[in-house]
């Protein structure tokens, strides 16, 4: 029997088209998308397309898209083997890591793809990431879908989505997975790693979860930031959570005033989060000196997520009305592959 495939299209370059006069790049309505696309008519799947009403610069995707999207494959996750969501690149690793986590008792793909040229470029990738994103979405044992995970495929690899970070505006292959290995390549055959695959608890009945809250904040520090910024930041009416993206294994410069600040705001419920700036490894605080206050407002652990799942973890965690230590629970666990913990 064939495969049921639905193809989500959200905007992206994907999907655009020059627009000569503006010289600038404009998203395509869903149907002259698919007129640049006839290879899709020769894919052996059933696919069928829906399109959100206005596609989108992935640079305007937030929250209430991905609420959108989780929605759209509530309604029709019975009736489909697999999903392929068409998304711009600059936010993809963003949006399918917050799907990762909305996505309850998961057991089908849902692949995210996008491209670096326009589909109607003469030497767009668009063709090759969605065709191929389609075969990963349709493979099925006995009837039953491989992949019960989101992923990115991009650039004949498949990733796992909250693993995976845009590392290049212009190459064909943007996406990195710096922590965790391909789960899949496309060459002559289509190579699953299904020793790689998330496997998800087959007794947990699918559901999505929108609740989300964006009460938080990011900061990357760097050598000479100033106490009025750090001050302000972290005096942000309203905050629950403040992610700082540290040096190396978790490290920051030691100043008397930034302990005291930092333990104020802990004091007061500020969660802290630790990040590594790093693009590979994990967070070990107190392994230096300069990681020491972090363990003495007993922040959060980020290990070896990437930025984008750290944003997305959050926002997630945030929605759940937790408090702040089973927010901490949550957070350092592993709860969709996104994170190694050692
Ligand atoms: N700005 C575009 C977007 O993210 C870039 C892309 O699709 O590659 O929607």
């Amino acid at each position: 029997m064939k495969t049921r495939i639905l193809l989500i299209y959200t905007g992206g370059t994907i999907g655009m088209a020059r627009d000569y006069e503006a010289q600038s790049l404009k998203p395509l309505d869903f149907d002259n998308l698919l007129e640049h696309i006839p290879e899709l008519k020769l894919i052996d799947s059933d696919i069928e397309y829906t399109s959100f009403s206005e596609p989108i610069d992935s640079s305007n995707m937030g929250p209430e898209h991905w609420i959108r999207l989780a929605q759209i494959i509530k309604v029709n996750y019975s009736q489909y083997d697999g999903f392929v969501i068409l998304h711009g690149t600059d936010t993809m690793a963003y949006s399918a890591s917050a799907l990762s986590f909305m996505l309850n008792g998961l057991q089908k793909p849902v692949i995210f793809t996008g491209s670096q040229l326009p589909v109607g470029d003469l030497r767009t990738d668009a063709k090759e990431n969605l065709i191929t994103s389609i075969h990963f979405a349709s493979l099925c044992e006995n009837g039953v879908p491989l992949i019960h995970e989101v992923c990115v495929y991009f650039e004949y690899r498949l990733l796992r989505a909250n693993r995976t970070t845009k590392i290049n505006a212009e190459n064909f292959d943007a996406f990195a997975s710096p922590n965790y290995p391909d789960l899949g390549e496309s060459g002559i055959r289509l190579d699953l790693r299904k020793d790689l695959l998330w496997k998800e608890d087959p007794s947990v009945e699918f559901s999505i979860n929108t609740d989300l809250d964006v009460h938080m904040g990011l900061m990357k520090i760097f050598p000479g930031m100033s106490r009025i910024f750090i001050e302000n930041q972290l005096n942000t009416p309203q905050m629950q959570v403040m992610i700082i993206e540290a040096f190396g294994s978790g490290n920051i410069f030691m100043y008397d005033w930034l302990d005291e600040l930092l333990k104020k705001k802990a004091n007061e419920g500020l969660i802290f989060v630790i990040n590594t700036q790093c693009a590979g490894g994990m967070v070990e605080i107190g392994r230096y000196e300069t990681s020491g206050i972090f363990r003495e407002i007993n922040a959060v652990n980020g290990f070896d997520l990437t930025t984008e799942a750290s944003v997305a973890k959050t926002i997630h965690l945030l929605g759940q009305g937790l408090s702040n230590e089973e927010f901490r629970k949550a957070y350092e666990t592993s709860l969709r592959g996104e994170l190694t913990k050692v």
